[in-house]
């Protein structure tokens, strides 16, 4: 199979090839003569800021993974204020990150186009909450462009360019974790010389300070300039080519981005077909004259969105201020929480058309329950070998577990599961150090206040990436604060969870080798406590130095260092390499558990029959924790790496 690097710069306009929504999306972008890429990556965005990374060198496209999303949005947005083509890419809670400067960007324009991928997570698949950016793009009057096909993400991320670069303002393209996901066929555009030939394009900033620099005097201008454009916007939406209306009938369906998919499929599975159908791929926004086309001879209308009522709110009001009797269906009929599908779809119109839904769902969904409750339960839980498991395991024993554990989002928020239970609280990216703080500084008060006593022990985990990404201003906060709290950061050499991204302590750049920084001088040098680096694969001595770390009073920090066992087993694969194997000396085992109840590594199961642990050969990773877990040394080296 050909890769996907190969696949995305092939060079036939007019071939079909299959691809994935997001690699569309970076077609799209290279079709489009993009010449600056800045991505943090977040689930389901990341294959898009992956392959912009791999293809980078070989399109004269810049390239970087950078600390965080603000940081990461205001790179591209510079691009294009300096004339390039520009794009950043991120999840929708990465939009929040970004939120200070795109609210305040909007108005001050971009000369080259500016396109800000952001991909929700409707169901929360992976995610700490189901937000709309859609809502997003309204609120900060940004046009939100939203793919139903994956042919369609590439030529709309094309189109997304172009609108910008012909309205001077930045655009949103919104997927949902579906659209990122879907694959189909893409029939391939043209690839413009410069990327062809890998030539590196360089912008000019022209200087403007009424433009660029937004103090009050400046930027009470730029708010009625924003809305002006907006509804020029709206103007150029009504012949924009992915909007259309299709069908015929007394009734109509308003569909926006990939509810247009399921839309159809409903149709299809109902044998409906006298409906008439407003395909939007605007939904912010709505171009009222197409509405008012589509709405002629119609009795009533349904809009089928997925999450929030955004279309719906803009129609219904434009409806009523124009005086317009027609009953529109929305959220009274479709769900406004999580992922849209066919039955939803099915449900939804079968409501508003007054029909019965062709299959009985009710009996379907008890026949799920049913054959779901017999088969085993298959909770996540993090890799054999994992260095995170022992860093928890580590922390559990240097505190007894009587300790608040605030964590954070990465691989290791699987802590909070038995049988480690060493995560009390995960709120958004870098935010356990603060809410360590806050925790400390409300139960035990901070070191230099009158009243402080040290009532309750507070340990902050948090991974490498996300130190970096949000982690910097909350231990900054905690040290300058005088906060008592142990941080320890587990630093497993790549952001694993995302699909080993580099980050600033790998050092690596899609461009070469940049600058590493190491976490323990970052820390040292801002003032912390006590600062040591230890390896968890030793747990004795990791739990020494955390209980050392813990009678520190002030910032402590941890960094628990050592390589993701995923990434490092994979080279190893790669490599044809053996791994080291273990085995249960059934002799020396006296079925304790310990290692089942207070570790959890998922290689060690339980044999019933003989009431033993016992190790799967085919899951074991050879890391060599478990013998150091059981009191009785009964896991036992069975075959040394080759
Ligand atoms: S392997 Fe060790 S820890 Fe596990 S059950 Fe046997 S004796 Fe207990
Ligand atoms: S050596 Fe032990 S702890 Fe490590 S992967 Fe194998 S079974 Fe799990």
């Amino acid at each position: 199979m050909a890769k996907v690097t190969d696949m995305v710069l092939l060079n036939k306009p007019g071939e079909k090839i299959l691809l994935l929504g997001n690699h569309a999306i970076a077609r799209g972008a290279l079709e489009a003569n993009i010449a600056v890429f800045a991505a943090y990556p977040g689930t389901p965005s990341s294959e898009l800021t992956d392959t912009m990374a791999a293809v980078a060198k070989d399109a004269g496209v810049y390239m970087e993974y950078s600390t965080n999303e603000k940081v990461a949005f205001e790179t591209a947005l510079s691009a294009a204020w300096s004339g390039l083509r520009s794009m950043t890419a991120m999840k929708h809670v990465g939009l929040n990150v970004a939120a200070d400067t795109f609210m305040s960007a909007v108005g001050m324009g971009v000369e080259g186009g500016f396109v800000v991928m952001v991909a929700d997570d409707p169901s929360m698949w992976s995610s700490q909450n189901e937000q709309d950016t859609r809502v997003f793009g309204k609120f900060a009057n940004v046009p939100v462009l939203e793919p139903c096909s994956v042919q369609e993400a590439k030529d709309l991320t094309k189109y997304a360019f172009e609108i910008s670069e012909k309205f001077k303002h930045m655009v949103i393209l919104r997927t949902t974790t579906r659209s990122s996901h879907m694959r189909g066929d893409v029939v391939l555009g043209e690839l413009p010389d410069e990327i062809v030939n890998k030539v590196r394009r360089h912008g000019k900033f022209e200087k403007d300070p009424k433009r660029f620099v937004d103090i009050p005097a400046h930027s009470r201008n730029f708010h009625p300039k924003i809305l002006e454009n907006i509804e020029k916007i709206r103007e150029e939406f009504a012949n924009c080519p992915f909007n259309k209306i299709e069908g015929n009938g007394k009734v109509g369906i308003i569909a926006p981005g990939l509810s247009y998919a399921y839309v159809k499929e409903a149709l299809s599975w109902l044998n409906v077909d006298d409906v008439k159908i407003l395909k939007l791929a605007t939904p912010f926004p709505v171009p009222y004259k197409l509405v008012e086309t589509f709405l002629e001879g119609l009795e009533k209308v349904l809009i089928v969105e997925e999450l929030e009522p955004v279309v719906e709110e803009q129609i219904k009001m434009w409806a009523y201020d124009k005086g317009l009797n027609i009953p529109i269906y929305g959220k009274n009929i479709v769900p406004r929480i999580y992922e849209m599908d066919t039955k939803r779809a099915v449900i939804a119109i079968s409501k508003f058309l007054g029909i019965e839904t062709p299959i009985n769902f009710e009996e379907l969904d008890a026949k799920y329950k049913e054959i779901s409750s017999v088969l085993p339960p298959r909770p996540p839980s993090l890799c054999p070998a994992c260095p995170h498991r022992n860093s928890f395991f580590a922390i559990n024993k240097a505190t007894r577990k009587k300790a608040i554990f605030p964590s954070d989002i990465g691989c290791y928020t699987l802590g909070v599961l038995p049988p480690l239970n060493a995560v009390d609280t995960t709120v958004a990216m870098g935010g356990s150090i603060g809410v360590a703080h806050g925790l400390s500084v409300a139960i035990n008060g901070a070191a230099n206040e009158e009243t402080y006593e040290k009532k309750q022990v507070v340990v902050a985990t948090i991974g490498d990436s996300t130190f970096y990404h949000t982690g910097l201003p909350a231990i900054a906060n905690a040290i300058y604060n005088r906060s008592n709290i142990l941080v320890v950061i587990v630093d497993n050499e790549i952001t694993a969870m995302t699909g080993d991204q580099p980050n600033p302590g790998t050092g690596e750049t899609p461009h070469g080798v940049g600058k590493r920084i190491p976490i323990e001088d970052v820390v040292k040098a801002m003032g912390a406590d006590f600062v040591e680096v230890v390896n968890p694969y030793d747990i004795k001595k990791t739990t020494e130095v955390i209980k050392k770390a813990l009678e520190v009073e002030g910032v402590s920090v941890v960094v628990s260092r050592q390589v993701c066992a995923l990434y490092r087993v994979g080279k190893a694969r790669k490599n044809k390499e053996k791994l080291p194997l273990y085995k249960v000396n059934t002799d020396k085992c006296t079925g304790c558990k310990t290692c089942i109840v207070t570790f959890g590594c998922p290689a060690i199961f339980w044999d019933a029959e003989n009431k033993k642990a016992k190790i799967d050969p085919t899951m074991c990773w050879g890391c060599g924790s478990c013998a150091q877990v059981c009191p009785f040394g009964a896991f036992e080296l069975v075959k040394e790496a080759e």
